[in-house]
């Protein structure tokens, strides 16, 4: 009798470790997969019934018996080795995704934000914008003739002068800015809460600083490089184009451009796009 007991007890606590994790993980998973937990948690518990009802038997009747009680262990054994699986594969597909994702969002070369982060980001500014009325600028960076680094010094050294140039743009920028790379050699920058003459005080800080910076060193042979750049202003007052699709790509376009007019006033300089 003591031995059905103990039998029963056994299962009744691998079950019950099975059905709280399953409970736990119902409340920590992603919302796709959370009915699946939920069910699978409501079936454990109940079934903790058919653990809870031979030991109420053994003590009301002493009638037991000791095949089932034998099996009922390796059952619950097996519900939690089950359920024990099933965290580990949901971890793994949770850990793999949040990579996924974290790829999808970043520059493999300079690991600032990717093209389509940061379009989403201005997306995100321009809501901002809307609902506190503070203007924000976009500032499109292009490398000059960043050609000849690569044909000149070869396309290793090249992706080493985009990535200290990253680097350089994230230790002079503002920790609100935010820094992406949208082409090989062209970035743009999120400058929030930043009128028309700070964002060309702040991308002129910024080029007058680079064109004195040693971005890469080959052979002690110093690489220096400049860029030109286009501002664009959002300001929330001056926008009555509130049903245009799409707001960031629109703004992006005018930094762009006005990052031409820079390349065709000789370079190394800034301009702001002006609606004409
Ligand atoms: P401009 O002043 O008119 O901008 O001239 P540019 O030479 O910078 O511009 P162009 O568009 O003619 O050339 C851009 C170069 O950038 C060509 C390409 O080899 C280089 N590039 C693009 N992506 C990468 C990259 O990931 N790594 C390296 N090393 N080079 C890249
Ligand atoms: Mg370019
Ligand atoms: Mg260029």
């Amino acid at each position: 009798m003591y031995l059905a007991l103990c039998l029963y007890g056994i299962a009744l606590l691998l079950q019950a470790l099975a059905s709280l994790i399953s409970l736990m993980l119902f409340r920590h998973s992603a919302t796709i997969y959370r009915w699946a937990w939920l069910y699978l948690s409501i079936g454990l518990t109940l079934m903790l019934g058919r653990r809870i009802v031979p030991i109420l038997n053994v003590l009301e009747t002493s009638h037991f018996s000791l095949v089932d009680a034998s099996l009922s262990v390796p059952i619950s054994g097996f519900l939690l080795i089950g359920v024990l699986g099933l965290k580990k594969l949901l971890v793994r597909a949770d850990d793999a995704q949040l990579l996924m994702e974290n790829l999808a969002r970043h520059d493999p070369l300079t690991n600032c934000l990717s093209r389509t982060e940061i379009l989403y980001r201005i997306s995100e500014e321009i809501n901002r914008s809307l609902r506190n009325k503070h203007a924000f600028s976009l500032l499109e960076i292009d490398i000059d003739h960043f050609k000849f680094v690569n044909d000149r010094y070869g396309h290793l050294v090249g992706d080493v002068v985009l990535k200290n140039l990253v680097a350089f743009y994230q230790k002079g920028l503002r920790d609100i800015d935010i820094l992406g790379r949208v082409g090989g050699e062209e970035f743009l920058v999120i400058l929030p809460a930043t009128n028309e003459s700070d964002a060309l005080e702040i991308t002129e800080r910024l080029r007058k600083a680079l064109q004195d910076h040693v971005v890469a060193r080959v052979n002690h042979d110093p690489i220096k490089i400049t860029t030109s750049s286009g501002i664009s202003i959002f300001n929330p007052e001056q926008e009555l184009d509130l049903i245009h699709k799409d707001l960031a790509n629109k703004y992006f376009q005018q930094a762009d451009l006005a990052m031409y007019q820079a390349k065709q006033l000789g370079r190394n300089q800034s301009f702001i796009w002006k609606d004409y």
